[in-house]
């Protein structure tokens, strides 16, 4: 088989702000921008975005982001599971170019981001300084595009500075605006 990536290459591991769980930025040995399309199409439940070129899928527990030359992993249980998952998505990468000709390209979004992802980065203490009752009914209004990610003050503040970055990046990638200088 004609192998399109050569390599994927671990380059940091970070804490995660799930507690217990580590994140992992690794490069690319090539730009895998043209088959992103395909690589939606093959990836059920994944979300795709042709503006900022990122893909973003679940993979045993793990939230990952692709992009064109770099892959971005947070939640995921130890480093072992993170070679795991990269050694499977170089497969994966490479039987997609193997495959192309026969796969139709996709370049709409399968899916919508859910409450829940995005509750996961709010400070879950229900404070209610959004005017919302809880943090889910905020991440629905977020995800409605109703109120604003600046409305939920607290998110501001150091303490949940690592969960802002995540949030910001999740939205970023699955084609929300985000406020600038954060
Ligand atoms: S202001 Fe933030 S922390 Fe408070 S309820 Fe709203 S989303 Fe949750």
């Amino acid at each position: 088989m004609e192998k399109f990536i050569e390599s994927i290459t671990i380059t940091h591991i970070l804490p995660c702000v799930v507690p217990g769980k580590i994140r992992f930025h690794a490069d690319l040995s090539v730009d895998i921008s043209p088959l992103m399309p395909y690589l939606n199409r093959l990836m059920k439940g994944a979300i795709y975005t042709q503006k900022t070129l990122t893909l973003t899928f679940k993979k045993e527990g793990g939230l990952i982001t692709l992009y064109p030359r770099k892959v971005a992993g947070g939640q995921i249980e130890n480093i072992e599971l993170a070679h795991r998952i990269l050694n499977w998505l170089k497969g994966l990468v490479n039987e997609c170019y193997e495959n192309k000709d026969k796969i139709e390209p996709l370049y709409e979004r399968q899916v919508q981001l859910l409450p829940l992802d995005v509750y996961k980065f709010l400070p879950q203490t229900n404070c209610k300084k959004c005017a919302e009752e809880t943090c889910l009914a905020f991440a629905v209004k977020l995800i409605v595009e109703s109120k604003s990610v600046m409305l939920c003050p607290d998110l501001f503040t150091p303490t949940y500075a690592e969960k802002r970055s995540m949030l910001f990046t999740l939205l970023k990638d699955t084609g929300y605006s985000t406020p600038s200088g954060f």
